[in-house]
């Protein structure tokens, strides 16, 4: 035969061969017991994106409506959109919640505005000593460093602390060194010191009182900061970074690094991070507190949220607040003081930032 026929003859039998073999194909995906069709449903899932969320804070406390100029409120708002932009970025990009939460935590430690590295409030001898954490929901796993006075960037340090060694928390002049052994950057203690805060620190003077019952609702701003995240594969990532509060006492460590009271992840419930009078968020171990009450009670996000900051903390007489995100996307920011800088970003180009 002609091999141009025989081409010929193939082309005629194309219609055929190819209702053959979808026939064959439908016939075999309904016929095939249902464990072997479960790999193709399993590739379809891990194909579907996430809907990423962000979550960030910078504090809260004071200062009451009416008391910032509008430039000054500007100022702080121009930031939170900017933080939340670098830190789409990275989620938009494909990129992990942990990683994320870093970035923008990062950014917001570079930014004086914030009590978190440059900008932070002074203890009661005039230094910053700072503390910060981070929780990978996904893993569970957690670094932290407190009172650090030479790391640039305490949230970079304590994901080192997670990542590299086999502990959680490193304090001090062991954090110091375990930093520079990871090539980290390190500043002079004066780098933190801004005159804004000085000055604060002067007026503050004498030391304010950290007893319960002297904690009168805070006109200072705190300005700790924090993000939460879930990223396109249904990760939950939570950072916190903090100077702590203005006054206290030289070594004291906040709630912000220990993980349970200022941060907390866990891919099952929700990512939190807190802000406010860290003693009793200590006490009443807050960040995972969240989580346990969604866990065991079975209660959504928001009403988590509201039985900490509105009724427990606030029965206390303790001011401040927290952010939160959940596994489904669902967001919470209640806080109990006058104000709490915060804003969120999500995968449908929604972004929002706000004060009071
Ligand atoms: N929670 C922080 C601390 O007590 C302070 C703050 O959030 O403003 O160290």
């Amino acid at each position: 035969m002609k091999k141009s026929l025989r081409y010929l003859i193939k082309l005629r039998h194309l219609p055929a061969l190819l209702t053959c073999s979808i026939a064959f194909f439908l016939f075999a995906s309904y016929s095939l017991p249902a464990q072997n069709t479960a790999p193709l449903s399993a590739v379809a899932a891990s194909l579907e994106h996430h809907p990423w969320v962000l979550v960030i804070h910078g504090g809260a406390g004071g200062p009451a409506k009416g008391t910032m100029t509008a430039k000054e409120e500007q100022a702080y708002l121009d930031k939170l959109n900017e933080a939340l932009k670098i830190g789409s970025g990275v989620l938009s990009h494909g990129g992990s919640s942990l990683d994320a939460v870093e970035t923008v935590v990062r950014f917001m430690e570079d930014c004086p505005l914030f009590n978190a590295g440059k900008g932070a409030v002074l203890n009661e001898n005039g230094k910053a000593e700072l503390d910060a954490a981070i929780m990978d929901g996904q893993t569970g796993m957690a670094g932290a460093v407190a009172c650090v006075t030479t790391i640039k960037n305490p949230v970079t340090a304590a994901r080192r602390v997670m990542e590299k060694t086999s502990h959680v928390m490193l304090c001090g002049s062991g954090a110091e060194k375990f930093a520079r052994s990871q090539q980290l950057e390190m500043v002079d203690p004066t780098y933190f010191i801004t005159p804004e805060r000085l000055a604060a620190w002067k007026k503050s003077r004498p030391v304010p009182s950290a007893k319960p019952e002297k904690n009168e609702p805070s006109t200072e701003k705190h300005g700790t900061v924090g993000a939460v995240a879930l990223d396109e594969n249904g990760n939950l990532a939570a950072a916190t970074s903090t100077g702590g509060m203005m006054g206290k006492m030289t070594g004291r460590i906040g709630d912000s690094p220990l993980i349970g009271a200022g941060t907390y992840a866990r891919n099952q419930t929700c990512a939190v991070s807190a802000t406010g009078h860290g003693e009793f968020f200590i006490r009443n171990v807050v960040a995972y507190d969240m989580s346990a009450i969604m866990e065991y009670r079975g209660a959504p996000l928001e009403e988590a949220g509201k039985i900490i900051i509105q009724d427990k903390l606030r029965n206390q007489k303790a001011d401040g607040g927290l952010i939160a995100v959940d596994k489904d996307g669902n967001i919470t920011m209640p806080f109990n003081t006058n104000a709490m800088f915060r804003g969120f970003a999500r995968s449908t180009g929604e972004q929002e930032v706000a004060i009071y």
